[in-house]
C-alpha cells in the first residue's frame, strides 16, 4: 500500500497560524514586537533566496525582520562588531547568520560570539552544549521542523529506533541528541559516510531520517515495509527540479508515511525560527515559554 504523505507546506500554515495568534498576544498584552536580524554577507543567489523567505515569513508573522547586507569583502572584524550591536539592541530578539560566509571568514567565532539569549538558528556551540547535556534552550530549527512532522503525524518516538542519515552541527547532530532527550526516548542510530552496509542499518529504522544532500541515496531496499520516512536532503536534479535525499515515488511503495521534497521539511524549517524568535521574545523579558 502506498505511503501516507507527511505534508510539511499543509502543518507549517498551521504552526505559522498559531505564532502569529501568539505574537499579536504578546504585542497586546506586554507591547513586545518580537524582532529578528537575519545577516547576509555577499550575494550567494541561494542565500539570498533563504533571507527572503525568512523575513517575509517573520514580518507575515507580525514580527520584527531587519536584513543586514554586507559586502562580500566585509572582514572577520567587522563582521563580528556588528554581531556584538546586535547582541546589544533591545529591538533585536533573535539573530541569525546565513551560511555558508566567503570562504575568507571563519564562522565559527561569528556564531560563538551571538548571545545565548538570541540564538534562534540555535550554531552557537553553548546552545549545542546544552541540548548535549539534555538542558537545552532553543532547539535547531530543520530538527525542530522534523519532531513536529513526526508528532503531527502521530509517530511516536519513544521506545522507537530512529536512524539519523548524516552528522552534521545543523541538522544530524542535533536531531540525534534531540531523539534522545529525557521525554523523547527513541533509541537512535546516527549513520554517516564511514557507515558499512547502510542499508542494513536503516532498515532496523522504525523512522529513518536523511539529512545527508544525495540525491536519490534512500531507495526502496533501504526501508522496513511500513517505516516513517522524513526526508531532509534538498539537492538539484540535472533537470534543475528540486529533489531530496530519497528515491520517493520507489520508497513510497515501502513506507508507512513519508515526507515529500518539496513540501516536507523545508516549510517547517522557517517556521520553527518563528517560533524560536517568538520563544527568545517572551524569555528575555521573563515570559514563561508556552
Ligand atoms: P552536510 O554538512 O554536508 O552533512 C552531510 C552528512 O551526510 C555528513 O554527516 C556526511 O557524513 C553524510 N553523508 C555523506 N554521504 C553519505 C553517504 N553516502 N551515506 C551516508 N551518509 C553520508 O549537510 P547538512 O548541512 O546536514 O545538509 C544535509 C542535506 O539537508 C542537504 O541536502 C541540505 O541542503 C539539506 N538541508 C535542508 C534543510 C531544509 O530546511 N529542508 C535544512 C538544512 C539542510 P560525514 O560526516 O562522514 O562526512
Amino acid at each position: 500500500m502506498p505511503a501516507r504523505i507527511l505534508d510539511g507546506k499543509a502543518l507549517a500554515e498551521k504552526v505559522r497560524a498559531r505564532i502569529t495568534a501568539d505574537v499579536a498576544v504578546v504585542k497586546e498584552e506586554h507591547g513586545i514586537t518580537p524582532g529578528l536580524a537575519a545577516v547576509l554577507v555577499g550575494e550567494d543567489p541561494a542565500s539570498q533566496v533563504y533571507v527572503g523567505m525568512k523575513h517575509r515569513a517573520t514580518e507575515a508573522a507580525g514580527m520584527l525582520s531587519r536584513q543586514v547586507v554586507l559586502d562580500a569583502d566585509t572582514s572577520q572584524e567587522e563582521l563580528e562588531g556588528l554581531i556584538a550591536a546586535l547582541n546589544d539592541d533591545d529591538a533585536i530578539d533573535g539573530i541569525l547568520v546565513q551560511l555558508p560566509l566567503p570562504d575568507h571568514l571563519d564562522p565559527r567565532p561569528v556564531q560563538e560570539l551571538i548571545d545565548p539569549a538570541k540564538d534562534v538558528d540555535a550554531l552557537n556551540p553553548y546552545t549545542a552544549g546544552r541540548l548535549a547535556v539534555g538542558d537545552p534552550t532553543f532547539l535547531s530549527c530543520t530538527p525542530y521542523g522534523v519532531l513536529e512532522i513526526l508528532d503531527e503525524a502521530g509517530v511516536p518516538t519513544s521506545g522507537a529506533h530512529v536512524v539519523v542519515v548524516g552528522r552534521s552541527n545543523l541538522v544530524g547532530r542535533p536531531l540525534a541528541n534531540m531523539l534522545s532527550l529525557k521525554g523523547r526516548d527513541a533509541t537512535v542510530t546516527v549513520a554517516h559516510s564511514r557507515t558499512r552496509d547502510l542499508a542494513e542499518v536503516t532498515r532496523l529504522g522504525d523512522v529513518v531520517v536523511a539529512a545527508v544532500g544525495s540525491a536519490g541515496l534512500i531507495t526502496a531496499e533501504h526501508v522496513r515495509p511500513g517505516a516513517t520516512v522524513i526526508d531532509v536532503g534538498t539537492n538539484r536534479a540535472d533537470d534543475g527540479r528540486l529533489v531530496g535525499d530519497v528515491d520517493f515515488d520507489g520508497v513510497a511503495e515501502v513506507a508507512g508515511a513519508i515526507t515529500p521534497v518539496p513540501g516536507g521539511v523545508g516549510p517547517m524549517t522557517v517556521t520553527m525560527l518563528l517560533q524560536n524568535t517568538l520563544e527568545a521574545a517572551r524569555a528575555r523579558r521573563g515570559l514563561p515559554r508556552r
